[in-house]
Protein backbone atom coordinates (compact mmCIF):
# COMPACT_ATOMS: atom_id res chain seq x y z
CA UNK A 1 0.00 0.00 0.00
CA UNK A 2 1.31 3.62 -0.64
CA UNK A 3 1.39 6.27 1.19
CA UNK A 4 -1.04 8.74 -1.74
CA UNK A 5 -3.70 6.83 -0.93
CA UNK A 6 -3.27 6.82 2.39
CA UNK A 7 -3.57 10.31 2.29
CA UNK A 8 -6.38 10.24 0.17
CA UNK A 9 -8.53 7.83 2.99
CA UNK A 10 -7.92 10.46 5.67
CA UNK A 11 -9.68 12.81 3.82
CA UNK A 12 -12.33 11.21 1.95
CA UNK A 13 -14.27 7.51 1.57
CA UNK A 14 -15.04 5.38 4.31
CA UNK A 15 -12.74 6.09 7.81
CA UNK A 16 -10.11 3.71 7.96
CA UNK A 17 -9.94 1.28 10.21
CA UNK A 18 -6.57 0.32 12.18
CA UNK A 19 -5.57 -2.21 14.92
CA UNK A 20 -6.04 -2.94 18.23
CA UNK A 21 -3.30 -3.18 21.19
CA UNK A 22 -0.27 -5.11 20.72
CA UNK A 23 1.10 -4.76 24.29
CA UNK A 24 -2.27 -6.75 25.54
CA UNK A 25 -1.83 -9.23 23.12
CA UNK A 26 1.80 -9.59 23.70
CA UNK A 27 1.26 -10.21 27.68
CA UNK A 28 -1.10 -12.82 26.63
CA UNK A 29 0.88 -14.54 24.86
CA UNK A 30 3.94 -14.64 27.96
CA UNK A 31 5.74 -11.34 27.82
CA UNK A 32 5.75 -10.49 31.50
CA UNK A 33 6.05 -7.24 33.13
CA UNK A 34 9.23 -5.55 33.11
CA UNK A 35 10.15 -7.83 29.82
CA UNK A 36 10.89 -4.93 27.30
CA UNK A 37 8.31 -5.20 24.68
CA UNK A 38 10.19 -4.16 21.78
CA UNK A 39 12.84 -7.32 22.95
CA UNK A 40 10.26 -9.42 20.88
CA UNK A 41 11.10 -7.82 17.22
CA UNK A 42 14.52 -9.31 18.06
CA UNK A 43 14.11 -12.69 19.70
CA UNK A 44 10.31 -13.74 18.54
CA UNK A 45 9.21 -11.89 15.15
CA UNK A 46 6.75 -14.64 14.21
CA UNK A 47 5.06 -13.69 17.18
CA UNK A 48 4.72 -10.18 15.42
CA UNK A 49 3.52 -11.53 12.19
CA UNK A 50 1.08 -13.94 13.97
CA UNK A 51 -0.18 -10.85 15.67
CA UNK A 52 -0.65 -8.55 12.78
CA UNK A 53 -2.54 -11.64 10.77
CA UNK A 54 -5.02 -11.38 13.76
CA UNK A 55 -5.42 -7.89 13.24
CA UNK A 56 -5.89 -8.20 9.30
CA UNK A 57 -8.07 -10.63 9.34
CA UNK A 58 -10.25 -8.85 11.92
CA UNK A 59 -10.73 -6.12 9.09
CA UNK A 60 -7.86 -3.92 10.14
CA UNK A 61 -6.92 -1.48 7.18
CA UNK A 62 -3.48 0.02 9.34
CA UNK A 63 -1.53 -1.87 11.38
CA UNK A 64 0.82 -0.94 13.82
CA UNK A 65 4.54 -2.03 14.35
CA UNK A 66 6.25 -3.60 17.91
CA UNK A 67 7.80 -0.12 18.34
CA UNK A 68 6.23 2.25 20.62
CA UNK A 69 8.98 2.22 23.21
CA UNK A 70 11.79 1.64 20.46
CA UNK A 71 13.22 5.22 21.46
CA UNK A 72 16.97 5.69 22.65
CA UNK A 73 15.81 6.81 26.31
CA UNK A 74 13.61 3.79 26.86
CA UNK A 75 15.77 0.93 25.03
CA UNK A 76 18.71 1.83 27.11
CA UNK A 77 17.03 1.06 30.31
CA UNK A 78 17.25 -2.28 28.84
CA UNK A 79 20.47 -2.25 27.08
CA UNK A 80 19.06 -1.99 23.82
CA UNK A 81 19.91 1.36 22.71
CA UNK A 82 22.62 0.26 19.91
CA UNK A 83 19.88 -2.12 18.30
CA UNK A 84 17.38 0.38 18.04
CA UNK A 85 17.70 0.18 13.84
CA UNK A 86 17.46 -3.40 14.38
CA UNK A 87 14.69 -3.58 16.34
CA UNK A 88 12.69 -0.95 14.12
CA UNK A 89 13.57 -3.47 10.66
CA UNK A 90 12.38 -6.48 12.15
CA UNK A 91 9.26 -4.91 13.60
CA UNK A 92 8.31 -3.58 10.11
CA UNK A 93 9.32 -6.87 8.66
CA UNK A 94 7.34 -9.11 10.65
CA UNK A 95 4.03 -7.04 10.20
CA UNK A 96 4.26 -6.49 6.47
CA UNK A 97 5.03 -10.41 6.20
CA UNK A 98 1.77 -10.71 7.35
CA UNK A 99 -0.14 -7.56 5.42
CA UNK A 100 1.76 -7.63 2.34
CA UNK A 101 0.12 -4.57 0.32
CA UNK A 102 -3.41 -5.55 2.03
CA UNK A 103 -2.91 -3.19 4.65
CA UNK A 104 -0.80 -0.13 5.72
CA UNK A 105 2.16 -0.65 8.26
CA UNK A 106 2.24 2.31 10.82
CA UNK A 107 5.23 2.86 12.25
CA UNK A 108 4.43 3.71 16.37
CA UNK A 109 6.60 6.09 18.38
CA UNK A 110 5.90 6.44 21.91
CA UNK A 111 6.95 8.90 24.34
CA UNK A 112 10.52 8.48 25.85
CA UNK A 113 9.46 8.32 29.10
CA UNK A 114 11.83 10.78 30.78
CA UNK A 115 10.38 14.71 31.37
CA UNK A 116 11.94 17.51 29.39
CA UNK A 117 14.39 19.92 30.34
CA UNK A 118 12.96 22.29 32.08
CA UNK A 119 10.75 20.21 33.75
CA UNK A 120 13.02 17.60 34.19
CA UNK A 121 16.33 16.09 32.95
CA UNK A 122 16.01 15.01 29.14
CA UNK A 123 17.58 17.60 26.96
CA UNK A 124 14.90 18.42 24.00
CA UNK A 125 17.95 18.06 21.61
CA UNK A 126 18.61 14.77 22.61
CA UNK A 127 15.18 13.63 22.98
CA UNK A 128 14.62 14.86 19.29
CA UNK A 129 17.79 13.30 17.79
CA UNK A 130 16.29 9.92 19.00
CA UNK A 131 13.06 10.72 17.62
CA UNK A 132 14.83 11.26 14.01
CA UNK A 133 16.51 8.12 14.17
CA UNK A 134 13.59 5.90 15.37
CA UNK A 135 11.64 7.46 12.08
CA UNK A 136 14.33 6.85 10.07
CA UNK A 137 14.76 3.85 11.15
CA UNK A 138 11.37 2.76 10.60
CA UNK A 139 10.83 4.56 7.04
CA UNK A 140 14.21 2.75 6.16
CA UNK A 141 12.63 -0.48 7.14
CA UNK A 142 9.38 0.12 5.04
CA UNK A 143 6.87 1.50 7.21
CA UNK A 144 3.92 3.26 4.99
CA UNK A 145 3.36 5.99 7.50
CA UNK A 146 4.28 6.93 11.21
CA UNK A 147 2.00 7.62 14.46
CA UNK A 148 3.12 9.55 16.88
CA UNK A 149 0.94 7.98 19.93
CA UNK A 150 -0.11 8.06 23.52
CA UNK A 151 1.63 11.46 24.21
CA UNK A 152 0.55 13.67 27.08
CA UNK A 153 3.43 16.41 26.61
CA UNK A 154 3.15 18.39 23.96
CA UNK A 155 6.54 19.61 23.57
CA UNK A 156 6.99 16.25 23.37
CA UNK A 157 4.61 15.79 20.76
CA UNK A 158 5.47 18.23 18.76
CA UNK A 159 9.28 17.36 18.71
CA UNK A 160 8.51 13.79 17.66
CA UNK A 161 6.46 14.96 14.76
CA UNK A 162 8.93 18.06 13.58
CA UNK A 163 11.91 15.04 13.82
CA UNK A 164 9.67 12.27 12.01
CA UNK A 165 8.99 15.00 9.20
CA UNK A 166 12.38 15.95 8.64
CA UNK A 167 13.92 12.08 9.02
CA UNK A 168 11.01 10.48 7.34
CA UNK A 169 10.21 13.31 4.87
CA UNK A 170 7.73 10.83 2.57
CA UNK A 171 5.86 9.31 4.88
CA UNK A 172 2.57 10.75 6.60
CA UNK A 173 2.45 11.35 10.26
CA UNK A 174 -0.37 10.78 12.56
CA UNK A 175 0.14 12.15 16.02
CA UNK A 176 -1.94 11.37 18.84
CA UNK A 177 -2.15 12.32 22.87
CA UNK A 178 -3.95 10.76 26.00
CA UNK A 179 -6.44 12.35 26.89
CA UNK A 180 -8.95 12.65 30.42
CA UNK A 181 -12.01 14.12 30.79
CA UNK A 182 -11.89 16.64 34.11
CA UNK A 183 -14.47 18.91 35.48
CA UNK A 184 -12.53 21.37 33.40
CA UNK A 185 -12.66 19.25 29.97
CA UNK A 186 -10.48 17.27 28.40
CA UNK A 187 -6.82 17.39 29.60
CA UNK A 188 -3.49 15.23 29.09
CA UNK A 189 -2.02 14.65 32.58
CA UNK A 190 0.92 17.11 31.31
CA UNK A 191 -2.17 19.64 31.08
CA UNK A 192 -2.61 19.80 26.94
CA UNK A 193 -5.81 20.40 25.61
CA UNK A 194 -7.21 18.99 22.56
CA UNK A 195 -7.43 22.71 20.99
CA UNK A 196 -3.88 23.44 22.22
CA UNK A 197 -2.89 19.54 20.66
CA UNK A 198 -4.93 20.47 17.54
CA UNK A 199 -3.09 24.07 16.50
CA UNK A 200 0.45 23.18 17.54
CA UNK A 201 0.93 19.30 16.12
CA UNK A 202 -0.61 21.13 12.80
CA UNK A 203 1.86 23.47 12.57
CA UNK A 204 4.35 21.03 13.60
CA UNK A 205 3.23 19.21 10.39
CA UNK A 206 1.34 16.45 11.05
CA UNK A 207 -0.84 14.94 8.73
CA UNK A 208 -3.54 13.94 11.36
CA UNK A 209 -4.26 14.83 14.71
CA UNK A 210 -6.22 13.01 17.45
CA UNK A 211 -6.41 11.02 21.20
CA UNK A 212 -4.93 7.44 21.86
CA UNK A 213 -4.96 5.41 25.05
CA UNK A 214 -8.10 7.43 26.52
CA UNK A 215 -11.98 6.73 27.70
CA UNK A 216 -14.03 5.34 24.39
CA UNK A 217 -16.53 7.91 26.19
CA UNK A 218 -14.52 10.53 26.13
CA UNK A 219 -13.49 10.10 22.64
CA UNK A 220 -16.41 11.83 20.47
CA UNK A 221 -16.32 14.63 22.66
CA UNK A 222 -12.49 15.25 21.53
CA UNK A 223 -12.50 14.45 18.19
CA UNK A 224 -15.56 17.43 18.28
CA UNK A 225 -12.77 19.95 20.22
CA UNK A 226 -10.21 18.70 17.46
CA UNK A 227 -12.49 19.52 14.77
CA UNK A 228 -13.74 22.80 15.95
CA UNK A 229 -9.60 23.45 16.53
CA UNK A 230 -8.31 23.05 13.04
CA UNK A 231 -9.22 21.15 10.05
CA UNK A 232 -6.57 18.41 9.60
CA UNK A 233 -8.28 14.73 9.82
CA UNK A 234 -8.94 13.46 13.53
CA UNK A 235 -7.47 9.77 14.66
CA UNK A 236 -8.50 7.85 17.44
CA UNK A 237 -7.83 5.06 19.53
CA UNK A 238 -10.01 4.53 22.27
CA UNK A 239 -8.88 1.63 25.31
CA UNK A 240 -11.18 -1.17 26.26
CA UNK A 241 -12.80 0.99 29.55
CA UNK A 242 -10.65 1.95 32.22
CA UNK A 243 -8.90 -0.56 34.03
CA UNK A 244 -9.27 -2.30 37.01
CA UNK A 245 -7.02 -4.83 38.60
CA UNK A 246 -8.84 -8.41 38.86
CA UNK A 247 -6.84 -11.06 40.79
CA UNK A 248 -3.42 -8.55 40.68
CA UNK A 249 -3.40 -8.25 36.74
CA UNK A 250 -4.69 -5.05 34.90
CA UNK A 251 -8.21 -5.38 32.98
CA UNK A 252 -10.03 -3.64 30.60
CA UNK A 253 -13.67 -4.44 30.76
CA UNK A 254 -15.04 -3.29 27.84
CA UNK A 255 -16.64 -5.85 25.24
CA UNK A 256 -16.18 -5.50 21.96
CA UNK A 257 -19.57 -4.80 21.06
CA UNK A 258 -19.82 -2.53 23.52
CA UNK A 259 -16.55 -0.23 22.03
CA UNK A 260 -18.40 -1.37 18.70
CA UNK A 261 -22.15 0.96 19.64
CA UNK A 262 -19.91 4.31 19.89
CA UNK A 263 -19.26 3.80 16.25
CA UNK A 264 -22.12 5.90 15.16
CA UNK A 265 -21.54 9.04 17.21
CA UNK A 266 -17.63 9.08 16.46
CA UNK A 267 -18.84 8.58 12.51
CA UNK A 268 -21.12 11.50 12.77
CA UNK A 269 -18.72 13.56 15.14
CA UNK A 270 -16.22 13.23 12.15
CA UNK A 271 -13.91 10.54 12.96
CA UNK A 272 -11.50 9.63 9.80
CA UNK A 273 -9.41 6.57 11.34
CA UNK A 274 -10.37 4.15 14.38
CA UNK A 275 -8.75 1.58 15.99
CA UNK A 276 -8.25 0.51 19.85
CA UNK A 277 -5.66 0.88 22.31
CA UNK A 278 -5.41 -0.97 25.81
CA UNK A 279 -7.23 -3.92 26.40
CA UNK A 280 -8.65 -3.89 22.56
CA UNK A 281 -8.11 -7.51 21.20
CA UNK A 282 -8.96 -8.55 17.03
CA UNK A 283 -12.46 -9.19 18.52
CA UNK A 284 -12.64 -5.33 19.37
CA UNK A 285 -11.50 -4.79 15.64
CA UNK A 286 -13.64 -7.29 14.01
CA UNK A 287 -16.48 -5.64 15.94
CA UNK A 288 -15.18 -1.81 14.90
CA UNK A 289 -15.55 -3.19 11.60
CA UNK A 290 -18.90 -4.24 11.11
CA UNK A 291 -19.75 -1.07 12.74
CA UNK A 292 -18.13 0.97 10.38
CA UNK A 293 -19.65 -1.13 7.64
CA UNK A 294 -22.52 -0.47 9.09
CA UNK A 295 -23.54 -4.04 9.63
CA UNK A 296 -22.92 -3.93 13.36
ZN1 LIG B 1 -3.31 2.47 25.52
Amino acid sequence: MSVGPFLERLRRGPAILGDGAWGTMLFSRGLSTGDAPERVCLERPGLLTEIAGLYLAAGAEVVTTNTFGANPERLALHGLADRLEEICAAAVASVRKATGDRAWVSGSIGPTGSLLAPLGRLDPAVASAGFARQAAALAAAGADLLCVETMTDLAEAELAVRAARVAAPGLPVVATMSFEATRRGFFTVMGASPKQAAVRLAAAGADAVGANCGDGETMAGIVREFRAHGDLPVAVRPNAGLPTFVEGALVHPETPEAMAARVPELLEAGVRLLGGCCGTTPDHIRALRLAIDGRG
